[in-house]
């Protein structure tokens, strides 16, 4: 355990893009083998935009580290924050206690904010125009939102008095579980159901991108189910009944651009509309 977090206290950035790369590389092998959906996209063309938004958020998150190191530093000097107001527990306990924070503050959180506030949800509507959802999908970001999810984990690692090393994990476990749950693939389903309740599955995350209400707005979490299950967001829908998208930004011309995605937040403000028959 104490070698792990030695490893991601100073995890090199090369090592940081492997695990990128790696993940993308091994699910869309994985996608060809068991694919949810076979109707034919082209496979290649989609990833282009999808690829393009995973380097911004590289790119946007790879000097603000600077700041989380900061903030970090500064919760350890200071004994500040939730982890560090715990009485003495082992290490794999504070680790667990740690993520599950990291996952609430840092992703579940401003998830569901960012459906809630206009201005937010058009920033966050970039990841929603994907019509063919698949591993490449996950760091379909909006470079504003990249900055918009910076700034929660920010405040995470403030409040939670997060260790770098803890960080780190958080954030490359958090990689590899969103390349999971969106990937193009169809798990036994007692095993995603069995998944889902430890972790957000391929099929539960799968609903949070069907083009209508009340779907769009269930399902928010990010690597651990638990969020969505206490705070009454989950929902199930058969995935032979999704549709992806968003029924109100319907151009999937546009919604494949990479200069029309980098415009999409500043469009005219739109929600999706209430699903008929729920
Ligand atoms: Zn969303």
């Amino acid at each position: 355990m104490e070698a792990i977090f030695d490893y991601f206290e100073t995890i090199p950035s090369l090592h940081r893009a492997l695990i990128i790369v790696g993940g993308l590389t091994f699910f869309w092998l994985l996608e060809g083998i068991m694919p949810l959906f076979g109707k034919p996209y082209k496979k290649w063309k989609h990833a282009v935009p999808n690829i393009f938004f995973t380097l911004t958020t590289i790119l946007v998150n790879l000097p603000l580290a600077f700041f989380l190191l900061k903030t970090s530093d500064w919760v350890a000097a200071n004994n500040f924050g939730i982890l560090n107001w715990l009485p003495e527990i082992p290490l794999w306990l504070y680790t667990i206690i740690g993520l599950f924070l990291m996952d609430f503050v840092g992703a579940y959180l401003p998830h569901l904010v960012e459906h809630k506030v206009k201005p937010l949800w058009m920033v966050h509507l970039v990841h929603h125009t994907d019509h063919n959802v698949d591993t490449t999908t996950a760091n379909r970001h909006h470079p504003l939102e990249s900055v918009i999810r910076y700034v929660f984990t920010l405040v995470g690692v403030l409040v939670i008095g997060t260790p770098i090393a803890l960080v780190m994990l958080y954030q490359s476990l958090s990689v590899v579980a969103t390349q999971f749950n969106h990937a193009n693939i169809k798990l036994p389903k007692k095993l995603d159901d069995i998944l889902s309740y430890v972790i957000v599955s391929p099929d539960m995350h799968k609903v949070h991108h069907h083009y209508r209400l009340p779907y769009t707005d269930s399902n928010y979490g990010n690597i651990f189910s638990v969020w969505d299950r206490l705070c009454g967001t989950f929902m199930k829908l058969d995935p032979e009944k999704i549709v992806y998208g968003v029924d109100v930004f319907p151009d999937e011309k546009k919604n494949g651009h990479i200069g029309e995605l980098l415009k999409q937040p500043f469009q005219k403000y739109d929600k999706p509309t209430m699903d008929a028959d729920t």
